[in-house]
């Protein structure tokens, strides 16, 4: 969301007639947009402006932060950072323009305008080339609480947007060359709902009717709200991709129950199976999270059998972060720093071997993959994604980028798959996902 939300900024930039350039050294607006979702991406980003800080003083260049750290401190990150001439909040990051027109009439621009308005800035099509896949927000803020999250606080109330507007924007893009497209939210489960407009199924089943767009993703979805109408499109709609990004954060219903999260692991296992009996070849990925408080052996215990058990395909685990505003932060029986780390390693290093083994299992396998470009290791390969957005590099030329090539899958890493062409004829009915 911050990604789509520097590339919103960048793009109204642009169109003002500002040119993006990727060293600090060279700009003369720097721009910080941040995230305090966990301690450590506040810590880098204060230890970054102490660096921009002595750039600013040898150049004069203008520094703005916005996003979630600036809408958590508010007014103190003018005292807190005293030397930064503009910080907006996430709700705020349409008013860029002004903001550095105001900085530059030598006026210090702060605005942190309440969250959950409707206001919704998005990109123009007609102002940037469309690229193979592009990220479409459809809503904004979150209404669950979870007890140790800070996104609420910083991102505001639950918003959705209008079908009509989602629709519109997609199309533009598909017409102009997007093919995938995925749609953004904190909790896409619960577009729309409350609101006199169309729910998130018929939303993806009007998606895939238009023409161009050859594959849908969305994220993220909470599993007390992934509906049975919403299961029932994995492989009715062509164009949705086998892949369900879930996050469980705990395997102890005595923990899911202090996180708020609404459900209990059997709960969460019961949709997975579901999912799985509509597609077989659906790949799961989830979020977690070791060392929230009162976490003792057992209930770490049962997060690593929840992950034994599910073998996901790929899973992001944090080490539990105290968060200002939130209910977590001021729960008793802390687990030590080392024992979450300790955990956490123990975690990881079971999910990497699991990860492997599926995929290995695709070795000998066809799939279709959707060419982005050039892998990042050598341009003599190209890289793609699976419909199951597994990472497959291959050697092919310049003209499959933006296209659906057929490979063969010959080698599964813990990272990423290695392919070859699929030879014209051979055996169809080894095709996963
Ligand atoms: N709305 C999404 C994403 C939320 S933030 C969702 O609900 O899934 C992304 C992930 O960061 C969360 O899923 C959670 O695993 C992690 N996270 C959030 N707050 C955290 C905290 N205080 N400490 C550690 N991890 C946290
Ligand atoms: Fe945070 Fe929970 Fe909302 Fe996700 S659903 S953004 S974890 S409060």
């Amino acid at each position: 969301m911050n990604e789509h939300d520097s590339e919103k900024m960048q793009n109204l930039l642009r169109i003002a007639g500002h040119e993006y350039v990727d060293n600090v050294h060279d700009a003369d607006i720097v721009i910080v947009n941040t995230c305090c979702v966990r301690q450590k991406a506040e810590q880098k980003f204060y230890s970054l402006m102490g660096r921009l800080r002595r750039i600013k003083a040898a150049k004069g260049t203008i520094l703005g932060v916005t996003g979630c750290i600036a809408q958590m401190e508010k007014n103190a990150i003018a005292e807190k950072l005293p030397f930064i001439d503009f910080s907006l909040g996430p709700s705020s990051i349409h008013k860029i323009e002004e903001a550095v027109s105001e900085v530059s009439a030598k006026n210090r621009f702060l605005d942190f305008s309440e969250n959950g308005s409707g206001h919704f800035y998005f990109i123009n099509p007609e102002t940037v080339s469309a690229g193979i896949k592009r990220f479409v927000t459809i809503m904004k803020g979150c209404n669950n609480f979870c007890s140790y999250c800070i996104v609420p606080y910083v991102r505001g109330r639950e918003a959705s947007r209008d079908s009509s507007d989602v629709l519109r924007e997609i199309e533009d893009f598909a017409e102009k060359g997007m093919k995938e497209v995925t749609l953004l939210g904190q909790n896409v489960n619960s577009y729309n709902i409350g609101r006199d407009d169309i729910s998130f199924p018929e939303l993806l089943e009007k998606i895939n009717m238009i023409e161009k767009i050859e594959r849908i993703r969305f994220v993220t979805s909470h599993p007390k709200d992934l509906s049975d109408e919403l299961i029932e499109c994995f492989g009715k709609l062509d164009k949705l991709c086998e892949h369900m990004h879930l996050p469980f954060q705990s395997g102890s219903d005595r923990i899911l129950k202090l996180m708020n999260r609404g459900y209990t692991a059997g709960e969460y296992k019961e949709k997975i199976n579901r999912l799985r009996n509509r597609c077989k070849n659906m790949a799961i990925t989830a979020d977690c999270i070791v060392g929230f408080p009162g976490e003792d052996d057992k209930s770490f215990e049962e997060t690593m059998e929840l992950i034994e058990d599910i073998e996901f395909d790929g899973l992001f685990s944090f080490a539990y972060s105290p968060r200002k505003f939130t209910v977590a932060s001021t729960l008793p029986d802390e687990v030590p720093w080392e024992m979450a780390q300790k955990r956490l390693k123990l975690l990881q290093e079971t999910q990497k071997s699991i990860t492997l083994k599926k995929n290995r299992s695709m070795e000998g396998a066809f799939v279709k993959v959707l060419v982005e470009g050039f892998s990042r290791n050598s341009r003599q390969d190209l890289a793609g994604r699976t419909r199951t957005n597994k990472v497959v590099n291959f050697a092919g030329n310049e003209e499959m980028i933006g296209k659906s090539i057929d490979v063969e899958i010959v080698k599964g890493y813990a990272n990423s798959l290695k392919g070859k062409l699929k030879v014209t004829g051979e055996n169809e009915g080894r095709y996963k996902c």
